[in-house]
């Protein structure tokens, strides 16, 4: 299970947008958007216009970084999209929506979804009771995800939730915020990802 490792902002400036990858960090004055929105590297602004594959990339990157894969998996992923019916694109993104790290992400347990990343692999999650230790883990209608049982974890996920007090839950997941159960109680749509992400491209790009 490989993961990218690295300073993190700096990919946001290669795309020039925020990928909310740092947490709580995004949305302060520290944000490196904020302060300097250039590409990293010596001369960031003598790079030419992007020709359509290079958009194609781009697109591709951006919804790699936010989703924490690695080339290998995303591919897998597409490959997964590919063979199901409906639109490529959408559906892989209901694909990369319904990992489980992602679902511990958009559940407000932590800020960033390198840090319910973590969370999953350590043991932490259980998904109808069970252990799960797998980020990648797709969750389905009807499942109910929770903390493990630890008080210090448990207290350490109230404290989240009452700092991201300000983001919204999505409609598609349910959340006890006494008992901090979690249930999916449909499937995301690309309206619920409310990616800066064009999907489409991905598609073209992978359709070569
Ligand atoms: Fe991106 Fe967050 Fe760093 Fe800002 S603080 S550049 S949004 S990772």
């Amino acid at each position: 299970m490989g993961r990218r490792i690295g300073p993190v902002c700096r990919l946001c400036r290669r795309e020039g947008i925020k990928l909310f990858l740092k947490g709580i960090r995004c949305t302060g004055d520290k944000c490196a958007i904020e302060k300097r929105n250039q590409p990293p590297g010596m001369h960031p602004r003598s790079r030419g216009k992007l020709s359509d594959y290079g958009l194609q990339l781009r697109e591709k990157q951006k919804a790699k970084k936010i989703y924490g894969t690695l080339e290998r998996q995303f591919r897998t992923f597409f490959a997964r999209a590919a063979k199901k019916r409906g639109v490529t694109g959408e559906t892989l993104i209901q694909l990369l929506e319904r990992r489980l790290d992602n679902l511990i992400y958009r559940v407000l347990f932590v800020p960033s979804r390198a840090e319910a990343r973590q969370l999953v692999s350590h043991g932490l999650i259980t998904v109808n009771g069970r252990t799960v230790n797998i980020p990648s883990f797709q969750v389905r209608v009807g499942d109910v995800i929770e903390p493990y049982h630890e008080e210090s974890l448990k207290k350490r996920i109230q404290n989240n939730l009452e700092m991201l007090r300000d983001r919204p839950l999505p409609e598609w997941l349910e959340l006890d915020r006494e008992t901090l159960e979690a249930k999916v109680v449909r499937l995301p749509g690309k309206a619920d990802a409310g990616l800066p992400v064009e999907e489409s491209q991905i598609v073209e790009l992978y359709s070569k």
